[in-house]
């Protein structure tokens, strides 16, 4: 039988989930045993890129025509595409700035030449195209990447955690930098699947993961709230990463 096809590709960001895919040493020769790798430009000059694709894994956010041209027919290639990071799944660090005036911003930083750019404000991929799994983190990840190849394999969705990142934080014991030293946290908030890495380390998490689904908003603000943070400043800091996290400012 054959095996499925598979493709991977980078729009607007640092690359970082591609690298982590190219990190899964131990793993890479088992996964092109099972998986045909057609067409993936950070790890091969030699690709076919106009072949169907049984899965397209695509890393980056849509900030440029060129962008939106290439995901598009990335998807018409492709029977099932996976979002993979936290740009590609809710716009990133780039989205930071995508209400702000585009011209503006392109003439601030590039002067008269940013006239000239290809450059539109940062959306995710299921804003522009069907998107059939999201893979979240900034990177994703690398056993949530293997269990959602193992799974498609399978011909299964992969689980991946709803709860917030507190949750993990909590099973590991580690002290609540929230509740004991008053540090803005965005751990209530934040989809868990980090096994709580920078609390772990005694660093408030930044919500680098994206929005929970089964997080309690108003509940986190208002604890928020009894340790003197505002609401604007916790806004501000969620939205490094996303644009979408249901807190009303
Ligand atoms: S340190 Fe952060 S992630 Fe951990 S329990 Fe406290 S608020 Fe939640
Ligand atoms: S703890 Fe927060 S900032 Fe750190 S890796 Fe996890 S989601 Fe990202």
């Amino acid at each position: 039988m054959a095996k499925p096809t598979l493709g991977v590709f980078g729009l607007t960001g640092c690359a970082g989930d591609q690298l982590v895919i190219l990190n899964c040493e131990d793993e890479l020769l088992e996964l092109t045993e099972l998986v045909d790798i057609k067409d993936f430009l950070m790890a091969s000059s030699g690709n076919d890129t106009s072949c169907q694709l049984d899965v397209a894994l695509v890393d980056g956010a849509v900030l440029s025509q060129r962008d939106e041209d290439m995901l598009k027919r990335i998807r018409e290639r492709s029977r099932l595409l996976v979002a993979l990071g936290t740009c590609a799944v809710w716009g990133g660090v780039a989205s930071l700035d995508r209400n702000q005036d585009r011209t503006r911003l392109l003439e601030d930083v590039y002067g008269e030449m940013g006239k000239k750019y290809d450059s539109l404000p940062a959306r995710a991929l299921h804003e522009v195209v069907n998107v059939d799994l999201s893979i979240t983190g900034c990177p994703i990840e690398k056993d949530q990447l293997i269990s959602a190849v193992a799974s498609l394999l399978q011909g299964d969705p992969p689980l991946y955690p709803k709860y917030p990142v507190c949750t993990e934080c909590r099973m590991r014991e580690y002290n609540c930098l929230l509740i004991e030293r008053g540090e803005i946290c965005c751990g209530p908030l934040t989809v868990a699947g980090c096994q709580a890495r920078c609390p772990g380390l005694n660093v408030p998490c930044v919500g680098c993961r994206g929005p929970a689904d089964d997080a309690n908003v108003e509940s986190a603000m208002n604890m928020f709230g009894e340790k003197g943070i505002p609401r604007e400043e916790i806004a501000a800091k969620l939205r490094t990463f996303a644009p979408a996290w249901g807190v009303n400012v």
